[in-house]
């Protein structure tokens, strides 16, 4: 299994980091693609990651939410030195990037029109930045999925897209039409918080199986509401997915590790040892 999607620079693993790694690969994990969310972060997740060659892999971007909230100085500045070290180092996907129009979030800027606009012109720079560079992209879209969707299905329009929709909220029907209109290149990954969503089951029972990815999110969204998250969680995600697709959880796992490399071609897992 690789998880593509974990915040492990996050403070939650300041004390056991090790252990939960160790975890991770006791239960079958090959890769874990660590996400960041400032430029600071992405510097943490490039010195966190260099520390496990094969195993953890980089991935840089800025959050919506941090968007939102720089100084139009500081989000040119941070644009900028995300997108360089993009060019000049082992990143193999951009994110997390993407909107969120959850009111707290859209009340960070002077007003929520200026902060729907400032998240939109990232994503798009990000999600040409995607095309150009050919990595594919770790979207977040918190109560803007359909938004968020139409960029996608909009950058398809002129060239191929590498898009990994992350623990996606909005409509299972948005997510069947965005993947009729973009036949290639778009999946929908599953975090283990599918064991209490009903939400993300109507995703994982609409969307086929050869466009679902697994994914923690950790810290966050955990199968126990409130607990901490971990890459180890994943197996939990993954058998909901069987059971919701009716198959065996075998099965399952290796069609999401082929979708995995299909759509994240710059990870090459590690054999378990
Ligand atoms: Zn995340």
């Amino acid at each position: 299994m690789i998880d593509t999607h974990a915040h492990l620079t996050s403070p939650a693993f300041i004390s056991d980091l090790p252990i939960v790694l160790t975890r991770a690969r006791t239960t079958g994990i090959s890769s874990i693609i660590c996400v960041s969310e400032t430029l600071s972060d992405a510097h943490a997740v490039l010195n966190l990651t260099a520390a496990h060659p094969g195993f953890l892999h980089p991935a840089l971007g800025l959050h919506p939410e941090h968007v939102t909230t720089l100084a139009p100085a500081q989000l040119s500045a941070a644009l900028s030195g995300i997108t360089s070290l993009l060019q000049t180092t082992p990143a193999v996907a951009i994110g997390e990037v993407g909107l969120d129009y959850t009111p707290r979030v859209l009340s960070l800027a002077a007003s929520a029109a200026d902060a729907k606009r400032l998240q939109a012109d990232a994503f798009a720079h990000f999600l040409s930045m995607s095309q150009q560079l050919a990595l594919p992209l770790s979207v977040h879209s918190r109560a803007a999925g359909h938004h968020a969707l139409a960029h996608v299905v909009e950058a398809a329009r002129r060239a191929p897209v590498a898009v990994c929709m992350h623990a996606f909220d909005g409509r299972a029907v948005h997510a069947e039409r965005a993947l009729r209109s973009v036949p290639e290149g778009l999946y929908f990954s599953v975090p283990p918080s599918v064991v209490r969503d009903d939400q993300l089951r109507k995703l994982v029972r609409r969307v086929p199986t050869e466009r679902l990815l697994l994914e923690s999110d950790a810290p966050a969204l955990a199968p126990s509401r409130g607990e901490r998250n971990e890459p180890a969680n994943l197996v939990r995600a993954a058998e909901i997915i069987a059971e919701v697709k009716g198959v065996d959880v075998a099965a399952v796992r290796q069609t999401l590790a082929e979708n995995t490399e299909r759509l994240f071609t710059k990870v090459t897992p590690t054999f378990i040892t």
